[in-house]
């Protein structure tokens, strides 16, 4: 059935038609196309530049006490509520966790 002729990619094992193979760089071993970019990284298609999604660098925070949220560069340290000036300030991240935890432990936090 198989009437074309396959040969064995000396990189990685794998049969491919004789007409898609290439010498390695010693001129003595068929490799695939594949193999032939990876050792050939200059010839190889450069990868495409891929921005990645627009992200705001920026952190969540939000105050205890007024509630206000607010965001800030990432990595900044907030230490103060800029609407109430009141130093419970922290990562909207920590507040899902802080959420979570009074869900499961309802009363037990008797402010
Ligand atoms: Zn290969
Ligand atoms: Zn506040």
């Amino acid at each position: 059935m198989d009437a074309e002729l396959k040969l064995k990619c000396n990189s990685c094992g794998n049969r491919f038609r004789v007409m898609t193979m290439k010498y390695d760089k010693t001129g003595k071993n068929l490799i695939c196309e594949d193999c032939y970019a990876r050792q050939n990284p200059q010839t190889a298609r450069p990868a495409p530049t891929v921005k990645p999604a627009e992200q705001k660098e920026v952190d969540k925070w939000y105050c205890k006490k007024c509630g206000y949220k607010f965001s800030r560069k990432k990595g900044a340290v907030v230490s103060r509520c800029p609407y109430c000036n009141n130093a419970m300030v922290a990562k909207q991240e920590d507040l899902h966790a802080a959420s979570l935890v009074d869900q499961s432990s309802d009363g037990r936090f008797d402010f």
